[in-house]
């Protein structure tokens, strides 16, 4: 009953979205395929931590994930069965702590990849966990297993179904946990700590999305498409990579530990330039991981080198929003030239532009430093070097 007006109110964002045309005409609930029900403040009952659902008089047992903080009580309980049998219970509570970190001056550039999932501009490498690879034999199988099941009602369709779906669970699970650990773990002697040990983090705003996408399909963008995959291995591994989930906990993170996030243009070329003169190269096919510069002759390691000049661009984007000059960048640093920042307009381009959502305030005030520098005209290498 509680949670049947609860049910109104999330078909009534369904239809909302439907006909604003960002979603699909809302579907039925598959007995099966999960579900899930919220619960407002009248439908259950808050006693010494126990959650009591309505008209249930044993509290759920819960293994918690962690722990909640003292004294706020939760507003909202959703309860979900997920497609692997797993039921999980999550609590929306109003946290009043300030979590907020004392501040450092530490700056870092961060390059997302394959071969290493990150690299910042100190030249740390994180190893990409590929978590969906180890799994990969198992989940075919188990899929195949599936699909040779023609009856969809027998005992025997659904238990291949959950073999299927407990392996997904499982590889998402670690996924999850391997992204919140590099994000910001509680222990301070973790091995990762982008968040605990940086003021400022700069990543590039990648379109995840549209890097999946096949090449032929005209929404994707030129400069997309250009970097999309020529395979679906490799689209694999870039959803296995988890790029998106990675700068969204940043993101979020960022805003309660007092840090601050720097999210540039995607089209930055910031593999291609030299981090030490910046000159850019033509071409740099992304089977080549170390480079010599044709103009200085110094020896780059791809990722290093990228992560470097994202790091400049996102100080040049820092001291734009506080509206210092942006000659010297912390660290004494020359700030990247931004002269062939941009790629042509074209129209494929803006149609895929269109697809997208809006940029948000960072890329556009990034889009914005790539514009002044352009036209500034600081062209050649030797300026770079002033
Ligand atoms: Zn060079």
């Amino acid at each position: 009953m509680y949670h049947c007006s609860k049910a109104v109110v999330h078909l009534q964002t369904a239809f909302t979205n439907f006909f604003s045309g960002r979603a699909k005409y809302p579907n039925f609930k598959k007995k099966r395929n999960g579900g899930s029900a919220e619960f407002t403040k009248a439908a259950f009952r808050w006693q010494d931590g126990q959650v009591y659902l309505a008209k249930c008089s044993q509290p759920l047992s819960i293994r918690w994930s962690r722990q909640l903080p003292p004294g706020p009580v939760p507003t909202t309980i959703t309860v979900r069965l997920e497609p692997s049998g797993r039921w999980s219970v999550s609590l929306r509570i109003n946290d009043t702590r300030d979590l907020k970190l004392k501040q450092i001056l530490k700056q870092v550039g961060v390059d997302l990849g394959i071969a290493s999932l990150l690299t910042t501009s100190d030249g740390e490498k994180v190893a990409n966990p590929k978590n969906l690879q180890k799994l990969h034999k198992k989940l075919r199988l188990a899929q195949k297993s599936l699909d040779r099941k023609p009856d969809k009602k027998s005992n025997n369709y659904y238990k291949a179904r959950l073999k299927v779906a407990k392996i997904h669970a499982q590889i998402k699970d670690s996924r999850l946990d391997y992204t919140h650990k590099l994000t910001y773990v509680a222990n301070p002697t973790a091995p990762l700590r982008l968040i605990r040990e940086n003021q400022t983090i700069v990543v590039e705003d990648l379109a995840v999305k549209n890097m999946v996408k096949k090449r032929c399909d005209p929404a994707t963008t030129l400069v997309a498409r250009e970097r999309a995959p020529r395979d679906h291995k490799l689209a694999r591994a870039i959803s296995d990579a988890n790029w998106g989930e990675l700068v969204r906990q940043l993101e979020y993170k960022a805003e309660w530990y007092g840090r601050e996030l720097i999210k540039i243009d995607r089209y930055f070329p910031s593999s291609k330039r030299c981090s030490n003169c910046g000159h850019a190269v033509e071409k740099l096919p992304l089977n080549i991981r170390e480079w010599d510069c044709p103009e200085c002759g110094s020896h780059h390691d791809r990722d290093i080198n990228a992560s470097i000049n994202i790091l400049r661009m996102g100080t040049r984007v820092a001291d734009r929003r506080k509206g210092t000059p942006t000659k010297k960048a912390a660290g004494g640093a020359v700030s990247v030239c931004g002269a062939t920042v941009r790629p042509e307009e074209s129209k494929s381009r803006q149609a895929g532009a269109m697809k997208q959502k809006a940029p948000t305030s960072d890329a556009r005030e990034s889009r914005a430093v790539s514009r002044i520098a352009a036209s500034g005209g600081c062209q050649s290498s030797a300026e770079w070097r002033k």
